[in-house]
């Protein structure tokens, strides 16, 4: 089985209509063939896709966890482990035969076992109609309906709902035996429309006091100053983070348990309730759905570091594997997929989403199953364990701010914009850098990153201000703690002591419902007085703190970031390191890890040329896209990394899957010559020092 120290190396164990003919003789040889191929790809965790919509499959669900049973007892026999995964509360609800059709095309992955909608609304479940748990629509009344799952969905604040799911969850852990769960869509994923029902409202009185007022009450929907509404934010972070504790109270203590996530950073996560920083509070695993194609069609793949590196941040102060789901269809992809999850330090769930290519299943046959696609990157993992050890040795960190994004941000370019744009800057600016969700100590961190973060609470600032005087240096733009967790205006400005005064415009912006629509991406202004002297557009002025300095520019990095010269500020502020890495090859990204007397530095290209698939193409609602199928890549020469030490270190050794052997370098002179020659796809550069 799978060792502690071992990282995660899963796939996805797609089940399709096929296996509902359990139980099967010729379905038992076909789990043991599919179970032999996972072992000698190396996989150690099987996750369950396919089934998704476990309500739908109520009248099934003895047979389903029979096959499930037997599913684990195969991967088992193979120190293999089994992860169910499934949606806890979405149901496809087609309406008309064309709403049929939109889900074989975009979701027959899920195996949609729907029943018709007049059946449907007989179903009971502990004498409670299914029906009765539906979200409603906070204007009409109506049941929310999910056009692109063509779903309904179930709420979760409904008490009958969350006994029922429960129970389900107790059952299907008896049944089957499974060793870990992902509870997947207990958010509002009708967004602001939802809920409506009895029991949201009721919550919303007995926790905050409010009622929940009609939809043309503008001083409450999208209103910024409305303490109400922000109870309401708060309260749909809340719903989701209090379901998934209600289904850890039902499964074995440490069992683990995850939830779909694909972002926590995203500016409309207040709309439907989702933020892993809730999350983990009550799940032991941290989830980072990558969406779409990785690499992404014009061959980068950095357009993700910031969401990807605030679930890292999240896992690390929790001390929690991440798994990084990159979706793939060939060989190539998945290896660029286990490759880019080993150079961030996550773990790797590799998986296809045959069922969204729109293709009738005569020609999704001809695609490889999951292990087979990622066996390469898997086995020479397997073969490398300890290249894959250590936590980040930056010294930079980039604060996330959620109560900027939750109570101020009404649209991404309020904050979302300028945390991204900065990650973004420093990862292109060749900086080795973390997000923290938490005011660090400069002993984690000799940098702290601050960009538009005009939220901060009373402990924050104070926190801050010891960081400053222990030492660390904070660079911030834009806007900075003129108001407090919950959006408020500060009395007295909070930089004012230091000579610093910060005004910011805000435009005009009118309420209504649905929150924010049709918001012009017009922001607020940011100016700065210091000692007296306006500060200029583009101008850095620092104050020195204690031991620390405060570096602060008035313009926002979301639209001034070439400018700004983010990154040389933030490297001239970096203390020096043993190592120093005096040239790297030209367009690749270097990340590096600390583990014991080692170093780990890892190499993986910024940008490949990627070849799409002549004829499949994902399909969404109204468009399609392309699939990536080859990637191309440049081979690196013998010269292009050069490492200084202040002291020689005793050996220093790279590792490539491109590479047949491991590869010695020759230490000589101050400063060491890396020959990359051969390398194209991903390297690891071992440092051992004395
Ligand atoms: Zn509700």
């Amino acid at each position: 089985m799978k060792k502690q120290e071992e990282h995660y190396r899963a796939v996805s164990w797609w089940l399709t209509w096929e296996d509902l003919e359990w139980p099967d003789e010729d379905l038992v040889d076909k789990i043991k063939r599919r179970a032999d191929k996972a072992a000698e790809a190396g996989v150690n965790c099987a996750i369950i896709f396919g089934t998704h919509f476990r309500w739908d499959y109520l009248p099934f669900w003895s047979r389903l966890h029979d096959l499930l049973a037997r599913i684990r007892e195969e991967l088992h026999k193979r120190d293999i482990l089994l992860f169910d995964h499934h949606s806890a509360v979405l149901t496809h609800r087609p309406r008309n035969a064309q709403d049929a059709w939109a889900i074989w095309k975009r979701n027959r992955h899920h195996v949609p076992f729907y029943p018709s909608r007049d059946v449907a609304a007989t179903w009971t479940f502990n004498g409670q109609h299914l029906n009765d748990w539906r979200m409603l629509d906070v204007e009409t009344g109506e049941p929310c309906f999910l056009p692109f799952y063509v779903a309904e969905e179930f709420c979760i604040n409904n008490p009958h709902f969350q006994k029922a799911y429960q129970s389900y969850v107790k059952r299907l852990v008896e049944e089957t035996n499974i060793d870990g769960l992902m509870c997947d869509d207990g958010i509002f994923y009708p967004g602001w429309r939802a809920c409506g029902c009895r029991w949201c409202r009721e919550r919303f009185q007995r926790e905050y006091g409010h009622i929940l007022p009609p939809t043309n009450d503008h001083s409450f929907w999208g209103n910024r100053d409305s303490e109400a509404f922000k109870d309401w934010i708060e309260m749909r972070f809340h719903s989701s983070r209090d379901f998934l504790g209600l289904v850890k109270e039902v499964l074995p203590s440490d069992f683990p348990l995850m939830a779909c996530c694909s972002t926590s950073e995203a500016s409309n996560l207040p709309s439907v309730g989702m933020t892993y920083q809730d999350f983990i509070q009550n799940t032991n695993m941290i989830m980072l759905e990558m969406c779409g194609c990785t690499p992404e069609l014009d061959g980068t793949w950095d357009g993700r570091i910031s969401s990807q590196l605030l679930h890292l941040g999240i896992a690390r102060d929790n001390s929690c594997p991440c798994f990084g789901l990159g979706y793939g269809f060939f060989p190539e992809p998945a290896f660029f997929i286990w490759a880019l999850n080993k150079f961030l330090g996550s773990e790797t769930w590799f998986s296809t989403l045959k069922g969204r290519l729109g293709v009738p299943n005569s020609m999704l046959r001809e695609l490889a199953d999951d292990p087979e696609l990622v066996k390469e990157g898997f086995l020479w993992e397997k073969k490398h364990p300890h290249l894959f050890e250590g936590k980040p040795d930056a010294q930079t960190a980039v604060f996330f701010s959620r109560s900027t994004r939750d109570y101020y941000g009404q649209i991404h370019e309020d904050y979302v914009r300028d945390y991204q744009i900065t990650c973004s800057e420093l990862m292109q600016g060749k900086i080795d850098f973390e997000v923290t969700t938490d005011v660090p100590s400069p002993k984690d961190w000799a940098v702290l990153v601050m960009s538009s973060v005009i939220c901060l609470s009373e402990d924050e600032r104070n926190r801050l201000e010891e960081y400053l005087h222990s030492g660390g240096a904070v660079i911030a733009t834009g806007p900075l703690g003129l108001r407090d967790e919950r959006a408020r205006l500060l009395e007295k400005k909070w930089l004012e002591k230091y000579g610093l005064k910060i005004f910011v415009d805000e435009p005009q912006r009118t309420p209504g419902f649905p929150p924010y629509k049709d918001i012009k991406p017009e922001i607020a202004r940011c100016k700065g007085i210091f000692n007296g002297r306006t500060v200029q557009d583009g101008e850095w002025i620092s104050i020195q703190l204690g031991r620390g300095r405060l570096f602060w520019c008035p313009s926002r990095i979301g639209t001034n970031a070439q400018s700004l010269g983010l990154a040389d500020i933030v490297r001239q502020n970096e203390p020096k390191k043993a190592y120093r890495v005096v040239k790297g090859p030209e367009g690749w990204y270097l990340r590096t890890f600390h583990a014991g007397v080692r170093i780990l530095l890892h190499g993986l290209p910024a940008k490949v040329e990627v070849e799409p698939h002549p004829t499949f193409r994902k399909d969404y609602i109204t468009t399609t896209e392309q699939i990536v199928y080859k990637l191309h890549y440049k081979e690196l020469s013998s010269s292009v990394l050069a490492l200084e030490f202040t002291r020689m270190p005793r050996l220093i050794t790279v590792y490539s899957p491109d590479l047949e052997e491991p590869r010695p370098v020759e230490l000589a002179g101050v400063t060491v010559e890396v020959d990359l020659s051969g390398i194209r796809r991903y390297f690891v550069v071992e440092i051992i020092s004395s």
